[in-house]
């Protein structure tokens, strides 16, 4: 992928045949870096034809993320977001995150087709194909200090499956701390990080990895079963349409939660929760684990287990939950 690849794959985005002279013109840019520009792309997940004397065709059309369109579904609540459509970034969470120590406002989004190096917690990669998923950041500022923010994590996942819900997508469920399922497998996933001090006001970057349409390649690159909407769900998703509602969704929630804190979504939060009552093995930042029984969640958001018959609270960054064996 270059620079010109995303200008180039607008064009095709309907599915028709284009010829290279014509995404060169109007591109003002030679034949060769056209061919340049959309070669190898297969890695991303995206096929593009190419044959003799008619042209660069998609295998599948692709709507591709257009400004406009987000702001057009978003309507009259446009306002609450000040949004941008990148091509590419090293991480809409990295970016965000700079912007929000320059003061950028709440609402402020970011997305991109695509990022270089997405993330997941501790580092862990974020993978998606080009054209087949959501990765965006939303940054929210709250008046209270980050302490307040414990759960927000748990908070954000009930606004996407709210949202995922009013979609029609039905049997999307949590996993503690941060991942949106559907049928146990990872739809999507959910980074946030904060810039703050401990007592004062205090800013969130909320990313948001959803996969749309995961391409085998892509697939392939996952350690762990992922799924995508369009197993999910009926129907093609329009990225743009569907961009709109999770933000309004999570701009919703955010407002909710600087009302409440997580005890506002906790019992929602708990009915959503896939291991709810169940045998679980958490994996702790030292290297052991413990195991017991899903009690539900804290007001802080921590996870609560019934350990031996004493009930025990979790709450880190850096405990990752398994299903028992
Ligand atoms: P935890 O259970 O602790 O949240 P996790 O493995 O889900 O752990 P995250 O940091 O939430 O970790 O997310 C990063 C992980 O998500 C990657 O290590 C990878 O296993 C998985 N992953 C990466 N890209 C995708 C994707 N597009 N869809 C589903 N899962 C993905």
């Amino acid at each position: 992928m270059n620079r010109y690849t995303l200008p180039a794959l607008r064009l095709l985005s309907g599915g028709e045949f284009r010829s290279g002279e014509e995404i060169a013109r109007r591109l003002g840019v030679t034949r060769a870096s056209v061919s340049n520009a959309l070669k190898d792309l297969g890695e991303a997940g995206l096929k593009v034809f190419k044959v003799r004397g008619r042209g660069y065709r998609l295998a599948e059309p692709v709507a591709w993320l257009d400004r406009d369109q987000v702001l057009s579904a978003l309507g009259p609540k446009a306002r609450l977001f000040d949004l941008a459509v990148l091509d590419e970034t090293e991480s809409t969470n990295t970016l965000l995150m700079a912007e929000a120590g320059h003061g950028a406002a709440s609402g402020r989004v970011i997305v991109a087709e695509a990022q270089t190096h997405g993330r997941g917690r501790l580092g862990r990669p974020w993978h998606s194909g080009l054209g087949g998923a959501l990765t965006f950041s939303l940054l929210w500022r709250f008046d209270q200090g980050v302490g307040f923010l414990s759960g927000l994590s748990l908070a954000v996942g009930v606004a996407l499956t709210r949202a995922l819900e009013a979609q029609g997508v039905t049997g999307v469920a949590l996993k503690w701390p941060n991942d949106v399922l559907h049928d146990g497998k990872k739809l999507a996933g959910i980074l946030i990080e904060l810039q703050a001090d401990m007592l004062g006001p205090s800013v969130a970057v909320i990313g948001v990895g959803l996969n749309v349409k995961l391409a085998k390649p892509v697939r392939s690159r996952i350690d762990q079963a992922a799924t995508d909407l369009s197993s999910a769900g009926a129907g093609r998703w329009d990225r743009n349409t569907l961009l709109a509602a999770l933000l309004l969704a999570l701009a919703e929630a955010m407002q909710e939660f600087a009302a409440t804190g997580f005890n506002g979504f906790r019992k929602e939060w708990e009915s959503r929760h896939a291991y709810q009552g169940k045998r679980v093995r958490l994996e702790l930042p030292d290297g052991g684990s413990v195991e017991g029984v899903v009690k539900g969640a804290s007001a802080e958001g921590a996870l609560v287990l019934a350990v031996g018959g004493a009930e025990r609270k979790f709450l880190s960054g850096e405990i990752s939950l398994r299903a028992a064996r």
